[in-house]
């Protein structure tokens, strides 16, 4: 007993004293470790390729592994996640989702900063502000504001009933367990691309500059998040080479690249990967390293279990509204093959083999038409598409959908659209059309054979062009005296004319 006792009192007195000495060996060393977990240009919360690649609910679990290596963890989003996507065409009690589903994924998943992407605003001013009064993370902005009746206003977030505005610069302060403290910096700038009007851009280079200066003497490290082109995050490295990183977004596949000692990272989109990007600041020579690695959220990685709940409950919303529409999204419609090209750069300025199996499926569904037309702007999957397919790729490929109309066209209309087609090249109104559709100084050809001008022809299109609403293309409504006759629409959810996608995965599965 007495034994026991004194053994206690040693191994108190043992532990206390190297417990202390331990607080005085590391008291301080001067050295701050920081993890970041980088995502960029998300648009589906749930995984995709049958659920082996990406999905928030990995996401948040990667946010935790690293919470627990380092407590400094920080989970930035750099652009690009409100839009666009399948669910933004989904209504939940009469409103539409906009967005709300990957905030709310945001949210569970621990996401700590986020700033705007080009496509933040493809949504209309009252939705983004819903969206960011939803988010329970922090924004920034050192060049992308709020235009209010013609002034530049930051954008803001209300919260609990104050408007916070987004800055233009954040500092934040960090410690370790052994008492080394550091300052954080952040600047954010967005491309000027989306010119919605309610949003005011200043120069994204002149405007990092100036908030670097502004934060530069305050801080132990600068890092940068952007969302623009790569060529112009490598003028930016070059421009403030102190850069502790810049973490980027906007190409969709994945970017890592050393400008002088400043690393420009890009995730792949939708999270089928993210970056970890450690940082180890030494406070004695105020030197820090950057050290930054790919983590692929494949099979390999967990899903998250309160994530997984909120994206669940999203998939049972967006399920039940696509049964109600014909689809059945877990359905595969190729099982194998070659990778669909869905890349927004690719499908606006040339045919690839997605927007061919796009003509056939429209020719397939409409087998009396001579030729086949659609937007390359009703494809907005930006990215590339893996067999296994299901149906929800293809769904989120055309995330519009629409009925095919067919209409009677004078040939003069028909040359005109499909020139006015070539000349948009590089946004959605470049038109894809039927291969028997060939052109020559200026003349078009169905199968060889010149349209003429005067004669009859009947034309498949998407129901977006008959409204008129792509760009250049005003004249192209029933309304046009060259439009002769409009077929009844079929709306039957059995008939692949009633939706562009059903079509799709008809003519697909076979
Ligand atoms: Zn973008």
């Amino acid at each position: 007993m007495r034994y026991i006792k004194f053994s206690c009192l040693i191994i108190l007195f043992f532990s206390i004293y190297s417990c202390s000495t331990k607080i005085n060996k590391n008291a301080d060393d001067g050295i701050i470790k920081l993890s970041f977990i980088q995502i960029n240009d998300v648009y589906e919360i749930q995984p995709l390729e049958m659920g082996h690649a990406g999905g928030m609910a990995r996401v948040a679990t990667q946010k935790k592994l690293s919470l627990k290596e380092n407590p400094n963890t920080f989970l930035v989003m750099a652009g690009d996640f409100l839009s666009p996507s399948i669910y933004n065409s989904l209504k939940v009690n009469g409103v539409r989702v906009r967005g709300r589903q990957m905030v709310e994924a945001m949210n569970v998943a621990g996401t700590d900063l986020a700033m705007f992407g080009n496509h933040e605003f493809d949504i209309n001013e009252n939705e983004l502000q819903s969206r960011i009064n939803e988010s329970k993370f922090d924004w920034i902005s050192s060049n992308t504001f709020h235009n209010v009746n013609n002034s530049s206003e930051p954008f803001y977030k209300i919260e609990n009933g104050s408007k916070i505005p987004f800055p233009e610069t954040r500092i934040i302060n960090i410690s370790d367990a052994d008492g080394t403290t550091a300052k954080i910096g952040f600047i954010a700038v967005t491309l000027p691309f989306n010119k919605a009007s309610y949003v005011v851009y200043t120069d994204p280079l002149e405007a990092a500059i100036k908030a670097y200066n502004t934060i530069k003497d305050s801080c132990d490290i600068v890092v940068a998040i952007t969302h623009q082109a790569m060529p112009d995050d490598v003028i930016l490295a070059e421009r403030l080479p102190q850069l502790a990183i810049i973490m980027g977004g906007h190409e969709h596949d994945m970017r890592h690249q050393k400008v002088g000692n400043v690393w420009i990272t890009k995730a792949h989109a939708n999270a089928i990967s993210v970056f970890k990007n450690d940082i180890v600041i030494n406070k004695k020579n105020k030197n820090f390293t950057t050290t930054t690695s790919l983590i692929y959220m494949n099979d390999s990685v967990a899903l998250d279990s309160a994530a997984s709940v909120v994206v669940k409950k999203w998939e049972d919303i967006s399920n039940k509204n696509f049964a109600s529409l014909g689809f059945d999204a877990k359905k595969i419609v190729i099982n194998n093959g070659e990778t669909l090209d869905g890349k927004e750069a690719h499908v606006r300025s040339q045919s690839t083999n997605l927007t061919r199996l796009v003509v056939k499926s429209m020719e397939a569904a409409c087998p009396e038409a001579d030729v086949a037309i659609v937007n390359s702007g009703s494809i907005r999957v930006d990215d590339e598409l893996h067999p296994p397919i299901s149906q929800y790729d293809i769904l989120r490929t055309m995330p519009f959908g629409g009925a095919i109309v067919e209409v009677d066209m004078e040939g003069s209309l028909l040359s005109k659209i499909l020139s006015i087609g070539l000349t948009n090249i590089g946004t959605g109104g470049f038109l894809q059309y039927s291969e028997k559709l060939t052109h020559n100084e200026g003349k078009w050809f169905i199968s060889g054979k010149p349209i003429e001008d005067s004669k009859i022809y009947r034309v498949a299109l998407t129901d977006f062009l008959l409204t008129g609403g792509e760009s250049n293309l005003e004249l192209l409504t029933d309304k046009n005296p060259s439009i002769k006759k409009v077929y009844p629409l079929a709306t039957e959810i059995s008939n692949p004319r009633s939706d562009i996608r059903l079509a799709i995965i008809k003519y697909a599965s076979k």
